[in-house]
């Protein structure tokens, strides 16, 4: 029996779906390249848009801050816009690095990554967290390297160290003409063309001067100094580089480099060319029993995502989803695959720039955004009836823990709710020890913390005492059989714990214990990160 066809305006559809995030380290230009993306793509008519979200965000110690931060990002997290006949989903990944539980989880939900490299820094600490994320699923990532303008590594310099950081093939598609104040353009190796720099930040669409072949005598009267090292780079690269292989490239084993400068608006309509052509549509997904199409007829995806809503009153959140494939159409009536019962969608959400509009139509690739007052948690999966269960959607492994007490003892069930409902979130992860049942909070940013605890305040009405627990990391354990489970856990009782879940997990003081203990326990697995679900 062969599968039913696919409908064709959904492969029509779904081949037009991009969806993306932006990766780098904090002040590399993600938020100035994020405007200049929305600027060609139409969504806002004005530079400083997205600045001013950043902002907001920076301010994060004082709780209004945090608190105008979550509803400023509620209408960031995704940016809708129509660029060259495709429609690109921006994903926003949350820029300061305590948060960057959230950012791993929103690279599960896109097909593709940028990765913006500050020329002057190279590859940063950050940066190479987040490729490991991208590196689970071989997403493919494409390289802007940014700050031409401004003194720089050598460009050789810099590819040598992403391809031996990043572990990853470094295709150059184009290279720079000089640096700093005699960045002169780019030469594009597959146009065989030359782009002349121009400094301004306005100029969105604007035509760029463009000088055909390296050869031409014209570069040469114009940059007599910068044009005799640029050939002889070219020529270098091209003998002894990496040529751009979509193959690897969507395989997540190279990526091809562009260099720019995000704040003159150069180079940034390259990154966009380069996800309309070479990055992949919404592609099959792993959902357990089978792998699912795009382009099926019957709705499926998942949510990646809770987040709190503008207003703390009404507690109510927003799913952030991911359409996996079919049709979302308003209304519509979807089975709750870890509950075992129906939903109603009735009106979802998308997210354009400033605004929330309501979803009329979605397919596999794009992200609705759905009102969810507890029953959705990240991970869960939605289908029209079939019993799905989309896979890695990860927790990470917290590297700092707290204990949580209510000062009033009266008021203990009800810290335990608010801390099963946030850990549900995925704003913070909560452990009850195995000896003393103590409850403990383990978060991957000192600022998840601060909200939690402002959060239980307000929402939930609990004071609580925190305290510092003397918990280098976690591992969750999987055993070969139940007596080394039991032995283990009788062994090592001062030390377990239990996730929400109930999945054993090993509370580690020090690296060096962790590591003899697993020289102890040949048998015995310790997982840095474990799957939602
Ligand atoms: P993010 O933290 O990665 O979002 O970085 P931002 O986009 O906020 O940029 C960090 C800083 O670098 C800001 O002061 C930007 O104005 C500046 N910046 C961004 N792109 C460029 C560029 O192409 N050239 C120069 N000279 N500065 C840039």
């Amino acid at each position: 029996m062969s599968a039913p066809p696919f409908p064709p305006e959904l492969v029509r559809d779904v081949a037009k779906r991009r969806t993306f995030a932006i990766i780098s380290h904090p002040d590399a230009g993600k938020t100035t390249l994020t405007e200049k993306l929305l600027l060609f793509g139409g969504a806002i008519q004005m530079a400083g848009t997205v600045k001013a979200r950043k902002s907001a965000r920076h301010a994060t110690s004082d709780w209004m801050e945090v608190e105008k931060q979550r509803g400023i990002s509620v209408t960031s997290s995704v940016m809708q816009f129509d660029y060259a006949g495709h429609t690109i989903n921006l994903l926003d990944t949350p820029g300061h690095e305590d948060f960057s539980e959230d950012t791993y989880r929103v690279l599960t939900a896109v097909d593709a990554a940028v990765m913006v490299i500050d020329a002057a820094k190279g590859v940063e600490a950050q940066t190479i967290k987040l490729l490991e994320v991208c590196r689970l699923r071989n997403t493919p990532i494409i390289t802007f390297v940014n700050k031409l303008d401004r003194e720089v590594k050598p460009t050789v310099e810099l590819l040598e160290e992403i391809e031996s950081v990043l572990k990853i093939d470094c295709a150059p598609v184009t290279w720079p003409i000089g640096m700093g104040k005699n960045f002169r353009g780019v030469y594009h190796l597959l146009h065989d063309q030359t782009m002349l720099f121009q400094a301004g930040e306005e100029h969105a669409g604007g035509a760029t001067e463009l000088i055909e072949g390296l050869g031409n005598p014209k570069l040469d009267a114009m940059f007599p100094m910068e044009m005799g090292p640029t050939r002889e780079e070219v020529e270098l690269i091209q003998a002894a580089s990496h040529p751009f292989d979509i193959t690897a490239f969507l395989a997540g084993r190279q990526t091809p480099v562009f260099f720019g400068s995000g704040i003159n608006n150069f180079g940034v309509r390259e990154i966009l060319q380069a996800l309309v052509e070479w990055a992949p549509p919404p592609q099959q997904r792993d959902a357990g029993s089978r792998m699912v199409e795009p382009a099926e007829k019957p709705f499926t995806g998942f949510v990646f995502k809770i987040q709190a809503n503008m207003d703390p009153k009404h507690r109510d959140r927003i799913a952030f989803f991911r359409v996996c494939s079919g049709r979302y159409s308003p209304g519509m009536k979807v089975q709750h695959q870890r509950m075992g019962r129906e939903m109603k969608l009735g009106n979802a959400l998308t997210f354009m720039a400033n605004e929330r509009v309501h979803m009329e139509d979605a397919v596999a690739g794009d992200i609705i955004g759905i009102h969810n007052h507890g029953q959705l948690q990240i991970g869960d999966t939605l289908t029209e009836g079939e019993a799905l269960h989309f896979k890695g959607i990860p927790y990470f492994a917290p590297e700092m823990f707290r204990t949580a007490r209510a000062r009033d003892p009266l008021k203990s069930k009800q810290l335990q709710k608010g801390l099963k409902e946030l850990g549900e979130e995925g704003a913070i992860q909560v452990f009850e020890t195995t000896a003393g049942g103590a409850l403990l909070l383990g978060a991957v940013g000192q600022l998840q913390f601060e909200v939690v605890a402002q959060r239980l305040a307000t929402e939930y009405k609990v004071d609580a005492l925190y305290d510092a627990a003397d918990i280098h990391t976690a591992r969750w354990l999987s055993f070969p059989d139940e007596a080394t489970r039991r032995q283990f856990e009788k062994d090592q009782m001062l030390r377990m714990a239990q996730d929400v879940d109930g999945n054993p997990v090993y509370l580690a003081t020090n690296r060096y214990n962790l590591e003899l203990l697993m020289e102890k326990w040949p048998k015995v697995k310790f997982h840095a990160t474990r799957e939602h679900g």
